[in-house]
């Protein structure tokens, strides 16, 4: 899954552009989701999620998309949204990741325990657990690296006693031991790329883009300016551009 932290906002922002996300099953349960905390019934919400697929996909099949938004209305009832603002990583907790030896194994060590703090902000019982794909936790650490070094990092961090595994066999699920109260070094409102969080918190080159607040590494273009957008948003924004440019064009043209 991925981590949202506003999920009606999330949906909201779906709902307004019309579009399915890369994971749509995860689309159409927080929208689902949505309008049942906006107060429809089961079978309105139903209807209303056939009619959101649609207009998403003008071509699309209701026959065909029926089990998937079954599922999406089976886990949106089971499950309330998540509402978190941010989490935060306290000063005592940035020191010992600083303390660690190596870039990437800090990295790894900041999306463990700011994905304990999400865990603990949607769980019963916090306690610290991270229980994410290995997959979905290095590419939100930033890290690409063989699974043996993974395991390494992994080893490291519970030699040196910051991470504990669980004692079920075939559960990589890991609890993280170093979480401490106190002054905060960094708000955390964006599960995208933590690494280079991470690594912009300590003066590296990189950047939110001004769009879609994704944190990517900062390129100067041609002339040597700063970028303000990501690589996709600033391809979407040219486009954009482009297109009213051409617009505007054509008007003055017929206007003629
Ligand atoms: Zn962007």
């Amino acid at each position: 899954m991925t981590i949202v932290l506003n999920e009606h906002e999330w949906a909201e922002d779906m709902i307004s552009s019309r579009s399915l996300g890369s994971k749509p099953f995860e689309t159409l349960y927080r929208v689902a989701r949505y309008y049942i905390d906006s107060g429809l019934s089961k079978s309105e919400t139903r209807k209303v999620l056939d009619s959101f697929l649609i207009q998403c996909d003008p071509t699309a099949s209701i026959p065909k998309w029926s089990d998937t938004l079954d599922a999406a209305m089976q886990r949106a009832l089971k499950y309330d949204a998540v509402m978190i603002e941010k989490v935060t990583v306290t000063k005592a907790e940035m020191a010992k990741i600083d303390a660690l030896d190596g870039k990437q194994l800090r990295r790894l060590a900041f999306t463990l325990l700011c994905l304990s703090k999400y865990c603990d902000s949607v769980s019963k019982h916090p306690a610290h657990w991270v229980n994410n794909e290995d997959k979905d936790i290095m590419r939100m650490a930033n890290i690409n690296t063989s699974i043996k070094r993974q395991s390494l990092m992994y080893n490291t961090l519970y030699r040196s006693g910051m991470i504990r595994f669980s004692k079920k066999v075939d559960n990589t699920n890991v609890q993280v031991l170093f979480a401490e109260d106190g002054d905060v070094a960094l708000e955390i409102s964006d599960f995208r790329n933590l690494g280079y969080q991470y690594m912009m918190y300590h003066g590296e080159p990189y950047f939110k883009c001004a769009n879609c607040g994704i944190t990517t590494k900062t390129e100067t273009d041609r002339a040597g300016r700063p970028q303000k957008y990501c690589r996709s948003c600033a391809a979407e924004i040219m486009v954009k551009n482009h297109v009213n440019a051409v617009m505007r064009y054509n008007r003055r043209v017929r206007a003629q």
